[in-house]
């Protein structure tokens, strides 16, 4: 059983603050999303929690099973057992999907695993609809957004980490590719006990991985959170309801509006 704790996480980029105080648990097994409109935050939680470098963490803490992330490089976060799928994946020429896998794998001690990696990525292709013939690829190069994202998923599906952020899986996806990333994710949690932050301003997505919590990012907050229902709020009445009149500030959310959900 593992556990992410954020915590009172502000965070700044470009000398703008753009995290205003996030809190929020996810433990293994579950699925969270984070909905919000555009530019209000949600890919700087991401980055930040996996420290891409030209975020500055100006408070707060973010822990994984008590131990502090915000001290260790990217690749200990990852090694520990966190996981981002990023909305755009980076295209890696020259390194192929193969060369990550194997040395991800002996930074997380699992060099047992290397040698059974050909036939694993041979099965996780079959089951996300991968085409066998992107595996020799290098990384993402040349891929469709389809294509990359499948990639990405394939790359959680053996790798096996604790607690998997997937920031916009939905862009740059076709309604099937979708459904087979989305399906293989809910999988990992069924099977593997994944704990799963799952960022998207579209509900659609939340069709085919199903959250138990959803949370409603507004200018670096988080102002609600609540059950699978909230979707269904958002998708009826947009985000306007939750943005503050105050841009400034989102402590202005309606009060009374919240307390009628
Ligand atoms: P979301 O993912 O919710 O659409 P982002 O977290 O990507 O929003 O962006 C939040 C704000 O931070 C935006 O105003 C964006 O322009 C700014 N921002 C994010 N990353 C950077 C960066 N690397 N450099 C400058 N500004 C950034
Ligand atoms: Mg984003």
């Amino acid at each position: 059983m593992s556990t992410l704790e954020i915590r009172g996480l502000t965070a700044s980029v470009a000398g703008k603050q753009i995290l205003n105080g996030i809190d929020l648990t996810i433990s293994s097994g579950e699925v969270h999303a984070v909905m919000g409109p555009n530019g209000d935050g949600k890919s700087t939680l991401s980055a930040v929690v996996m420290g891409k470098p030209g975020y500055t963490v100006t408070g707060g803490k973010v822990l994984l099973d008590g131990v502090d992330m915000l001290a260790l490089p990217t690749w200990e976060r990852a090694a520990a057992g966190l996981h981002l799928v990023m909305q755009y994946p980076t295209e890696v020429p020259g390194v192929t999907l193969d060369a990550v896998l194997t040395e991800a794998l002996k930074d997380r001690g699992r060099s047992a695993d290397v040698g059974s990696l050909a036939s694993q990525l041979h099965t996780e292709a079959a089951r996300i609809n991968f085409d066998e013939k992107f595996l020799d690829r290098p990384l993402n190069v040349d891929l469709s957004g389809g294509e990359k994202k499948r990639n990405e998923t394939l790359q959680l599906a053996v790798l096996k980490p604790k607690i998997a952020i997937l920031d916009e899986l939905d862009s740059g996806l076709d309604i099937d590719a979708l459904r087979d990333c989305a399906r293989r994710v809910m999988d990992a949690t069924r099977e593997d006990g994944l704990g799963a932050l799952v960022i998207t301003h579209y509900s659609r997505l939340l069709e085919e991985l199903r959250p138990s919590r959803i949370h409603i990012l507004v200018k670096g907050r988080i102002v609600e959170s609540g059950g699978p229902e909230l979707a269904d709020v958002l998708e009826r009445d947009g985000y306007a309801a939750f943005t503050p009149a105050d841009s400034s500030s989102a402590d202005a959310v309606s009060g009374d509006y919240l307390a009628g959900l």
